[in-house]
């Protein structure tokens, strides 16, 4: 293939880059997949260390109303939605497994075998792949890389951008594309951290927990509540349980946390009242109540000195107040939203303001909490941009 002349330009190998790449590859398009990194699919490898959960198995109702805004990806989620991600992992050789919640993860519970897998289908559907490839700009109709061997203007027939979020630019998404596209016409909103931990200063008593999951837990931020569980880090605090309260803590309202969320506030009274006089506080807590070692220094850093008599003590124990100092930085979210505008795009997700250029994955303004939808958010935007840019590069030549 000449590189320089492709049918289908691919810039971005991330999950919804590659995607596009097969399904583009598959209609028997000569596609050209480039990223500016020196490998592809980092932050999928990244997902993978908290083992890589793919999609969620629910109801296709339950699962479409995860997304925000609704209507937008749901013809891309039907036509290749959570049972079709399965369908696919498996057909690439990963055997998976079905969490008790619904979460989908590879049983190997990592990214790297499905990754390896999927570049080698790629390989024999005939995608030439560059890395290293930059992408800086359009300039006259081509598409301007800066690679190791110099400045490359590539012309394809057509060209789907998959060049990701805002989070985690030491991965490569760096949003550095939002400048480009926005010279070109095409309307950006401003990127936001999603899926984002939240900053508190702790005491260095909370040291020896870093790391140290707090479960199970209830949660409660304005009108939002929940149960599951968070990890305390060295930033704060991070994890699902906390990501489906962020719009509300993000708007200023506090976190409330039941420690005991299985047990009703007088069985907890009770409890505490059976303390024997030798035990100590600490011990009667982890005692009686099962608490870890990380709730208890939770408690002591929120509540220090803690009240003695049971009823108080209970109290703080079902409803406690942990303050916090705002989002972590957008680099440190798992997503982002904001982006191109989702008026931006047709419905074969091609870029108004640039016919024959299309646009997948988390480049694109919509949301999803965790729990595999973002992920199965970019397949879908994916192989759908994937195929309209392959019918659009056959009715171009
Ligand atoms: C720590 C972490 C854990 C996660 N865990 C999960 C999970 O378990 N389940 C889930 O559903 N989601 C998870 N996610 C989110 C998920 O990984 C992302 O939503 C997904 O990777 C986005 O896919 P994408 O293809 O749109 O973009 P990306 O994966 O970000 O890929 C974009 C690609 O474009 C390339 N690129 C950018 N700019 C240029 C340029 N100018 N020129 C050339 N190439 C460029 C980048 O190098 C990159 O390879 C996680 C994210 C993080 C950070």
């Amino acid at each position: 293939m000449d590189v320089s002349k492709p049918d289908i330009l691919v810039v971005g190998a991330g999950p919804a880059g590659l995607m596009a790449a097969e399904a583009a590859a598959g209609s028997g398009r000569k596609v050209l997949l480039v990223d500016a990194m020196p490998s592809f699919g980092r932050k999928l490898l990244m997902a993978g260390k908290s083992g890589l959960n793919l999609t969620m198995a629910q109801p296709e109702r339950d699962f479409m109303q995860a997304y925000t805004p609704p209507a937008f990806l749901a013809p891309m989620l039907q036509a290749f939605g959570a049972q079709h991600v399965q369908d696919w992992a498996r057909g690439l050789g990963v055997d998976l497994f079905i969490g008790s919640t619904g979460r989908v993860f590879p049983t190997a519970m990592k990214a790297s075998p499905l990754l390896r897998a999927w570049l080698a289908r790629l390989a024999a559907l005939g995608v030439e792949s560059r890395a290293r490839w930059q992408w800086i700009g359009l300039d006259a109709g081509a598409f301007a890389f800066e690679t190791p061997q110099g400045a490359r203007a590539v012309h394809p027939r057509a060209t789907v951008l998959a060049l990701g979020g805002a989070s985690w630019p030491r991965l490569g998404s760096n949003g550095h594309w939002a400048d480009i596209l926005a010279n070109s016409g095409v309307e950006i909103m401003p990127f936001q951290p999603s899926n984002m931990g939240f900053l508190r200063a702790w005491s260095r008593f909370m040291a020896p927990h870093f790391g140290a999951p707090i479960k199970p837990v209830g949660l409660r931020a304005g009108n939002v509540q929940g149960r599951g569980e968070f990890v305390i880090s060295r930033l704060g605090i991070e994890g699902g349980g906390i990501y489906p309260l962020a719009a509300a803590l993000r708007a200023g309202a506090t976190l409330e946390l039941d420690l005991v969320p299985d047990l009703p506030l007088a069985r907890v009274i009770d409890k505490l009242a059976q303390r024997r006089k030798a035990d100590s506080l600490a011990n009667s807590l982890r005692k009686s109540l099962n608490l870890s070692a990380a709730k208890l220094a939770l408690l002591q850093e929120c509540a220090r000195p803690l009240p003695h008599e049971p009823a108080a003590l209970a109290q703080l124990l079902k409803s406690l107040l942990l303050a916090l100092a705002g989002p972590y930085p957008m680099a440190q979210a798992i997503s982002t939203t904001g982006g191109i505008a989702c008026a931006a795009v047709d419905e074969t997700l091609q870029l108004r303001a640039l016919p024959g250029v299309f646009a997948a994955g988390e480049m694109l303004d919509w949301d999803a909490p965790t729990g595999g939808y973002l992920l199965t958010g970019c397949l879908a935007s994916g192989r759908w941009a994937g195929q309209a840019a392959a019918q659009y590069g056959r009715s171009a030549v």
